[in-house]
């Protein structure tokens, strides 16, 4: 199934030819959506085929205040390409509103948007369209008291959107238990190394999961939810929450796992 039909956006935004058009103005209304030209601060490697990206949005202060939630996102264009595509927001909503810059983390996929946009350079333009979906609904796991249990579980690049929960914050260090379930290839192809100091010292356990280690790694190994499977303790179904991003697979057969185990499918969040 495709993303647009996936992400349940109407019939005449699904047609593809809608974004068949250069930009050459910023904010230009563009049938239903709003494109806003802006360039590129940063353009590097953030781990094997990943890249950090950052958008300098100083001069489109409307656009950096529209995003309010972790787990939002939005489509880019890139000049010259025929398709937009979506990524989700790396960074927190109080950097945008700070800094005036969205961040991103992008896999360079062959033939793809992405890696068009991975080969751009600092001072390049690209167009970003209005920020869209209601990200992470972090009310539906307060109060901390009550939800000292999530179980948190992100592969590859769906790692971009629980850095912005993260660094967000949801009271991690109220909780009893906060597990970060984050899985990649091997150690090469995991992003944001440099973060796990703070990310865990504001409460959050990681357990890194390699599906093709190298030699040396003597941590976990397989798949996140096979990881997930070998620890869960999970000491009480009705105060754990879940969040969820990455492949299909994963948060099918994850979901699958802590619905089994008595978690409510109402507190399993998932932004897309
Ligand atoms: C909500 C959301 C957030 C995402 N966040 C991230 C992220 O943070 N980082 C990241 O790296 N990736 C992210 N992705 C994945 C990313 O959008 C691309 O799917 C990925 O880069 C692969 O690109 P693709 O061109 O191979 O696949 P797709 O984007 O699925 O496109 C498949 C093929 O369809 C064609 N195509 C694409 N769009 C159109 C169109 N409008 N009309 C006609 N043909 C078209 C192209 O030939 C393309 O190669 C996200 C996806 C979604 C849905």
């Amino acid at each position: 199934m495709s993303i647009l039909r996936r992400l349940n956006l109407p019939l005449h935004l699904r047609h593809r030819n809608h974004y068949h058009r250069r930009v050459t103005a910023a904010a230009i209304r563009h049938e239903s959506a709003v494109w806003t030209t802006a360039p590129l601060s940063i353009v590097e490697p953030a781990a094997e085929s990943l890249f950090h990206i950052t958008v300098d949005l100083s001069d489109s202060p409307d656009l950096a205040a529209s995003y309010t939630r972790a787990g939002q996102y939005l489509q880019l264009r890139v000049p010259g390409v025929t398709w937009p595509t979506f990524l989700a927001i790396a960074s927190p909503p109080k950097l945008a509103s700070a800094h005036g810059a969205f961040e991103f983390l992008v896999k360079s996929v062959a033939g793809s948007t992405a890696e068009a946009l991975c080969r751009l350079r600092r001072g390049d333009t690209v167009d970003l369209s209005g920020v869209m979906g209601n990200g992470f609904d972090i009310g539906r796991i307060d109060p901390p008291e009550k939800f000292d249990t999530v179980l948190i579980f992100a592969t590859g690049s769906g790692i971009s959107p629980i850095r912005s929960l993260i660094e967000s914050g949801f009271a991690a260090d109220k909780r009893s238990d906060v597990r970060l379930y984050y899985g990649a290839r091997n150690l090469r192809r995991m992003a944001y190394l440099d973060r796990f100091k703070d990310w865990e010292s504001s409460g959050v356990k990681i357990v890194p999961v390699f599906s093709q280690p190298d030699d040396s790694w003597i941590g976990e190994c397989g798949y996140v939810q096979a990881a997930f499977t070998r620890a869960k303790q999970i000491s009480n179904p009705w105060s754990t929450v879940a969040v969820l991003c990455g492949q299909r697979q994963m948060t099918e057969e994850v979901t699958s796992i802590l619905v089994a185990d008595g978690v409510s499918g109402e507190k399993i969040l998932k932004n897309f």
